[in-house]
């Protein structure tokens, strides 16, 4: 069959066409036998609802193929690979779901009395040590639910210690990398904070003497902090980190690290020894628990013995009379800067990222960071003869291709992505970093086998030969197999239609 034939219904074989629940459900049909409502008198007064609510029903059987349908619309990690570089999409062991699902951590609530959760106080405590052990941080603030609340976290305890200093006023410079994730700056302009970039060198990573120009432009004392990511964006070691934490320091700022790849380390290499003053880990990256879609995030905060003291409230501590949470300053010791959520964060990722601690043992986390690297420079090595790598072999956890490979073929980044969608690939990420033109970043993460690898490379190798060859169909028409074809995704982000009207909604659809 070619890839445009158009069916009857819309459907390409058995990937089925689903419409919007408002265009396939009325208002008058319900999937629950219900009891007519008996004429009670209303204590609303006028109050009442005057006009139908106009909420689509829909039988049972209709309800359930309407979500089974869009859910596989969505590629998951259970679907396939997702090499989606910088997210780590790595397999979510099914272990973590059981224990997430132990009544006495899934049906308990964050206001019962603490003598009746002590098991799950118990498992904050146990996560907090593993999480203080693996970074060599004396502190962790378990509470951010994701990597950026985590950034937030960490830079809200710089700015509560400089405060304390009474330097508010004079330390407003944080200093970013540009090969920096983009929640980095905005983090520090959310804190009122200036961000000053700091450019990369030829191998993609700090300019060590840019930096140290930056750092004392204006003698040191108007520096806040570094924001760095180790390994950074390009999936590159910083090797200079231990100098870049030495002369901060120097000059009386604090070293925000962005730990979200902390997968390619974890086991080998302690942040606390690097000098690192406050890191958030990304549980839903580095200890799998679900994310993109599937999940919640959850981005606890380490901090260093000059930040512990302004960690968020709650916390918990233990003496013997049990856990438990301390709630409000009056029952802290140190003048916590606040709190960043309601209650004590996300329960679900704590059960889930603790039992995938405890399930790998302290050696089976070493292996993982191992075999992150491993299946990225695999990558890298089958790949790097056919597209090109700016900054060579080897690297980290990450590989990094640009689009100079491209040069001359009319196919570009965005196009290329498209035809991996055709081949049953979720795209790498593109045009991230922005350090070089046109970037490719994969991520295959530790959980995928050589066989997977050898088919994604091998799939790779042909659509690179593909586009070198001039065969444009294959990726100016991409995709042709997927549900969808190009959405016009800047409008959709722009200008969101997030309620549904008849006439109007299709009218404005992206596609
Ligand atoms: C994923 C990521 C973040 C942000 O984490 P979220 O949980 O998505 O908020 C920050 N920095 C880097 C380097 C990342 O990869």
């Amino acid at each position: 069959m070619s890839a445009d034939k158009q069916t009857f219904t819309g459907n390409r074989g058995l990937v089925l066409e689903e419409a919007l629940i408002f265009e396939i459900g009325v208002s008058s049909k319900c999937g629950v036998d219900l009891e007519p409502v008996p004429d009670a008198p209303t204590m609303l007064g006028d109050c009442g609802a005057n006009q139908a609510v106009d909420l689509p029903g829909l039988s049972e059987p209709e309800a359930v193929r309407h979500y089974v349908r869009l859910s596989q619309k969505n590629h998951s990690i259970d679907a396939g690979l997702y090499p989606l570089g910088s997210c780590t999409m790595k397999h979510n062991p099914r272990l973590n779901e059981k224990m997430a699902r132990l009544p006495g951590f899934g049906d308990i609530h964050p206001l019962q009395p603490q003598s009746s959760v002590q098991g799950a106080l118990e498992l904050m405590d146990t996560l907090a040590h593993w999480l203080k052990t693996l970074t060599g941080m004396p502190a962790v603030a378990l509470s951010p639910k994701a990597g950026a609340h985590g950034e937030l976290c960490g830079m809200m305890a710089i700015r509560a210690a400089i405060e304390a200093k009474g330097e508010l006023g004079t330390r407003k410079r944080v200093l970013v990398p540009e090969s920096a994730h983009g929640t980095n700056p905005a983090t520090a302009a959310l804190l009122g904070f200036k961000v000053d970039g700091i450019p990369a060198n030829a191998e993609g990573r700090v300019d060590l003497e840019a930096f140290k120009a930056k750092l004392h432009e204006n003698g040191g004392d108007d520096v806040a902090a570094i924001m760095l990511t180790n390994p950074n964006t390009c999936g590159l070691f910083e090797p200079d980190i231990i100098e870049i934490a030495d002369a901060l320091h120097a000059v009386g700022g604090y070293f925000y690290c962005d730990g979200a790849n902390f997968n390619a380390i974890v086991g080998r290499v302690r942040p606390g020894d690097l000098g690192v003053d406050a890191m958030h880990i990304n549980l839903h990256k580095t200890f799998s628990t679900p994310h993109g879609g599937g999940g919640p995030g959850s981005g606890p905060t380490v901090l260093s013995d000059r930040l512990a003291a302004y960690a968020p409230l709650p916390y918990v501590i233990s003496d013997d009379g049990g856990y438990h949470l301390v709630e409000d300053q009056t029952q802290a010791e140190a003048p916590a800067f606040g709190r960043m959520v309601a209650f004590h964060g996300q329960m679900g990722m704590f059960v889930r990222a603790l039992s995938y601690m405890m399930s790998h043992g302290s050696d089976g986390l070493r292996q993982v960071a191992e075999d992150a690297v491993l299946n990225a420079n695999y990558v890298l090595a089958t790949l790097k003869d056919m597209m090109s790598a700016p900054f060579g072999a080897p690297c980290m956890h990450e590989a990094l291709f640009d689009d100079s490979f491209l040069k001359d073929t009319g196919v570009d980044t965005l196009d290329f992505a498209k035809a991996m969608i055709d081949e049953g690939y979720h795209p790498m990420t593109m045009y991230f970093p922005l350090v070089v033109h046109g970037a490719m970043l994969i991520e295959p993460t530790e959980t995928e086998s050589k066989a997977t690898l050898d088919l994604f490379v091998a799939t790779m190798r042909d659509l690179v030969a593909s586009a070198k060859a001039g065969d444009l169909n294959r990726f100016k028409q991409a995709p042709e197999l997927a549900p969808r074809r190009r959405l016009d995704e800047t409008q959709a982000a722009r200008n969101p239609v997030l309620r549904w009207q008849a006439d109007i909604c299709e009218a404005q659809a992206a596609e």
